[in-house]
């Protein structure tokens, strides 16, 4: 079945009780269990499964091309879960260009959960390959990455990775598996916030891990019950319900985005654009032979320094100045400004996620905006 459909009807068969064709959300937090002790179908407590839930990972493990998936409470929550079910002392190669709430994560964490860190860039495969002389467990890759939209190679990494006895991550939440599947380009563990593109309407929090294989699997799902990284299953009804429009979403979003980077590409208060899908961008190559599209995600650095930034940020009238990306409404945001006291995104840029309004409306509301 092709992605379009899996997307449509993935983990969605019919209610077998009620031949409802939209799932139930089962909001209990304990099943019985029969006079022997045994429990129907494995069920026993909401922290460790249910089967709203199991939907959404049926559905997850498809699109994702897995052979198993773990829906958990946020995007966070998934690497959380993946990094507390390494064995003990594990080294973690992590590219530098990252999502700030995983940087100080591993920053601020990873010691005190016994993972040692090491920073590289894993567009650099030379540098990759040093790192990996000595032995590491894991390469945790984000591509395109967050902010600079920075494109890593990921079967070039997977190869690197393989040969020497690690495995490799690929936070796809950029991308959604509607744009990029990680798995089929030898990837080991995809990571989702699925609070984003996959939830889709900036309504709901969650995460997810998909497995390649049952390696890992099992140690994640534990940590997930043993500390408590579980979503509800209404999150879980929703994730699932945004996946059914996925597709036809990212087509729009990517649509959206291409015909914006152009239109700014060379505007003359613009000083640098990081957007995959332009010619220039230094990860074109790859992203397009990796990636069926460029997705929505791009960032500007503008003239004038962190103080011009800002005035654009208020200036805009349709994109909304806040944190997040993947939702319908179109969303800008100065990272510098979020990311705690040493920011590492330059200060003069502005990261964009690119909604589902018509495309001229978001051009001359930036248009107006720069000036
Ligand atoms: N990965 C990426 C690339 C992200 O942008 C984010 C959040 O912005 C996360 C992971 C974390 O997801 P969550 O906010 O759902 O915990």
């Amino acid at each position: 079945m092709r992605f379009q459909t899996l997307a449509v009807h993935a983990g969605g068969e019919p209610d077998a009780e009620t031949g409802a064709v939209i799932p139930p959300i089962h909001l209990a937090t304990t099943y019985e269990h029969a006079p022997d002790g045994s429990r129907a179908d494995g069920l026993q407590y909401q922290r460790a499964d249910n089967p709203t839930q199991r939907r959404l990972e049926t559905a997850l493990a498809a699109l994702e091309g897995g052979s198993h998936a773990l829906f958990v409470g946020s995007g966070i929550a998934a690497g959380s879960a993946l990094l507390h079910s390494l064995p003990r002392g594990s080294r973690v190669i992590v590219a530098r260009d990252l999502y700030a709430g995983f940087r100080s994560l591993f920053l601020q964490l990873a010691e005190r959960w016994d993972v040692v860190v090491e920073w590289c860039d894993l567009t650099d495969l030379n540098a990759v390959g040093k790192a990996l002389q000595r032995h590491a467990a894991l390469l945790w890759a984000e591509t395109p990455s967050n902010p600079l939209l920075r494109i890593s190679d990921i079967a070039a990494l997977a190869q690197l990775a393989h040969a020497a006895g690690a495995r490799l991550l690929v936070d796809n939440t950029f991308a959604t598996p509607a744009l990029q599947q990680p798995l089929a380009l030898g990837a080991d563990v995809v990571l989702h916030s699925a609070t984003k593109y996959m939830g889709g309407h900036s309504d709901v929090m969650g995460g997810a891990l998909v497995f390649a294989d049952g390696t890992w699997y099992a140690g994640a799902r534990h940590a997930r019950e043993l500390i408590g990284l579980n979503a509800s299953p209404f999150a879980a009804w929703m994730v699932l319900r945004g996946l059914r429009s996925l597709s036809a979403r990212m087509a729009m979003h990517c649509a959206n985005a291409k015909h914006v980077a152009a239109a700014l590409a060379d505007h003359p208060q613009i000083e640098a654009m990081h957007f995959p899908g332009l010619g220039n961008h230094p990860g074109h190559a790859i992203a397009a032979a990796q990636m069926r599209d460029f997705g929505a995600m791009l960032s500007i650095q503008v003239t004038g320094g962190r103080d011009h930034a800002l005035r654009v940020a208020g200036r805009l009238r349709l994109f909304i100045n806040a944190t997040s990306l993947g939702g319908c409404e179109s969303l800008i945001e100065h990272r510098a400004s979020v990311e705690g006291a040493n920011p590492t995104s330059p200060l003069n840029l502005l990261r964009l996620s690119v909604g589902l309004e018509d495309a001229d409306d978001l051009i001359e509301d930036l248009l107006q905006a720069l000036g």
